[in-house]
């Protein structure tokens, strides 16, 4: 029966409960807010299904083409509908397109303010809010089992998650099907839900009121001034920049990541999925002028499948051929694991001892401060002055 050991090996992708034939698997959280597969013991035959399909148990695939990767720039041609998404949009034209093509698209979705999960799409309509980067763990259910269903009716899927999902899929799959693409989104850590539940907790309390929404990177001032919104239920709305955001910003300094992500596997060339798509921050070109400043994707096209699904979809996307240097330098996580913050174990016994905001404010470093940060700006400001002259 499925034990778990060190939970630095479980990141949690759902292969086992997938696997598992009784289905008496379930992804449950652990005390520190990390889904974790919990065995229905009096049920469990000893078949050891959900051992054996652990992507951990396995060698990690890298049977790559040596003409890949390929990196390009892309950005949706709807400015309307960049709107909608994190950065410029690339899953969107390959949904978009895959849904026009009759074929079947999974993704993440956000349920309430605490709960993400996978789910299936089949029309323009419920692939609509598989959009936007959520910063929470995705509960990926049986969706590997439902995507397995299609893949042998002869649907084409295309399959989207973080590189440990889609490392737990192809597991699960344990073969290669050519009407399956498969998308990762490059990713910095998955935070704990616990820690977020008890900031939403600690919020709603100072505040008086109830959060009813939340959008992780709010465009209205700009891509590269995202900013993270939070909707009230009386209709009020917060706005703050990502970095300075007390949850947000623990976050980012990896105070509180799921523990598999700070040994990550799947963060790194040749990366898992045919297609990784990435912010593109150090993009200069077309995509990025004074008027527009509606994000731009990195696109790593990492197969031939890939490369036939990005040939497919010049009517919705935009793109341009870019150096793997500028790609690599632009987003560190393509080819680098998150590192975990050393603070995390004191960061966690605070945590469990006073909540979040007490906790947050003694571990954060004070890059977060935005008293800091205009210090910084000063600082750099003078010294530029000074050079100058
Ligand atoms: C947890 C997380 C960490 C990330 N870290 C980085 C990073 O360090 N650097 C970087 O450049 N980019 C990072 N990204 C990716 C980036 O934010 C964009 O999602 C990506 O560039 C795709 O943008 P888009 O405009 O094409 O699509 P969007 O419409 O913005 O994104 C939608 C896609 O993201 C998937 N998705 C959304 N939330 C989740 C989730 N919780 N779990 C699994 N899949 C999800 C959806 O299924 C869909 O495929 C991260 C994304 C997530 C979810």
């Amino acid at each position: 029966m499925l034990t778990i050991i060190d939970k630095r090996f479980c990141t949690g992708c759902g292969a086992c409960i997938n696997a598992c034939p009784k289905k008496i698997i379930s992804l449950q959280e652990d005390e520190e807010g990390f889904l974790y597969p919990k065995v229905e013991e009096s049920k469990c035959i000893d078949c050891h299904l959900c051992e054996k399909v652990c992507p951990y148990k396995k060698e990690r695939r890298t049977n790559y083409n040596a003409d890949y990767p390929q990196f390009y720039a892309g950005q949706l041609k709807s400015k309307q509908d960049l709107t909608l998404v994190s950065s410029g949009g690339a899953f969107w034209a390959f949904a978009q397109y895959i849904i026009s093509s009759g074929g079947v698209v999974y993704g993440a979705v956000q349920e309430n303010v605490d709960n993400i999960y996978h789910k299936r799409a089949t029309d323009f309509a419920g692939i609509q809010d598989l959009r936007r980067s959520k910063y929470f763990q995705s509960n990926t259910k049986y969706t590997f089992c439902q995507a397995k269903e299609d893949l042998k009716n002869g649907k084409i899927v295309l399959f989207s998650g973080t590189g440990c999902q889609i490392a737990g899929l192809q597991s699960y799959l344990n073969k290669d099907y050519n009407n399956l693409y498969t998308c990762e989104v490059v990713c910095h850590g998955v935070p704990s839900n616990n820690v977020w539940k008890k900031y939403r907790e600690e919020k709603e309390r100072l505040e008086n009121k109830k959060i009813v929404d939340l959008v992780f990177r709010d465009k209205s001032k700009g891509w590269s001034n995202n900013q993270y919104k939070i909707t009230y239920e009386d209709g009020s709305v917060e706005y703050e920049k990502s970095t300075q955001q007390l949850f947000h910003a623990g976050y980012l300094q990896g105070l509180f990541y799921r523990p598999s992500c700070g040994i990550c596997r799947y963060a790194s060339l040749p990366r898992v999925a045919d297609i990784t798509l990435a912010d593109y921050w150090q993009y200069k070109g077309r995509f990025r002028t004074q008027d527009n400043d509606f994000g731009v994707s990195l696109i790593s096209i990492n197969t031939s499948k890939g490369a036939k699904l990005l040939n497919d979809i010049p009517d919705y996307l935009d793109y341009e051929v870019t150096e793997k240097k500028l790609a690599l330098s632009s987003c560190r996580h393509l080819d680098n694991h998150p590192t975990e913050n050393p603070k995390r174990p004191s960061f966690f016994e605070d945590f469990f001892k006073y909540g979040y905001f007490k906790s947050a404010k003694k571990h954060l470093s004070k890059e977060h401060n935005k008293l800091f940060l205009f210090a910084k700006r000063v600082v750099k400001k003078v010294k530029n002055i000074i050079v100058n002259e």
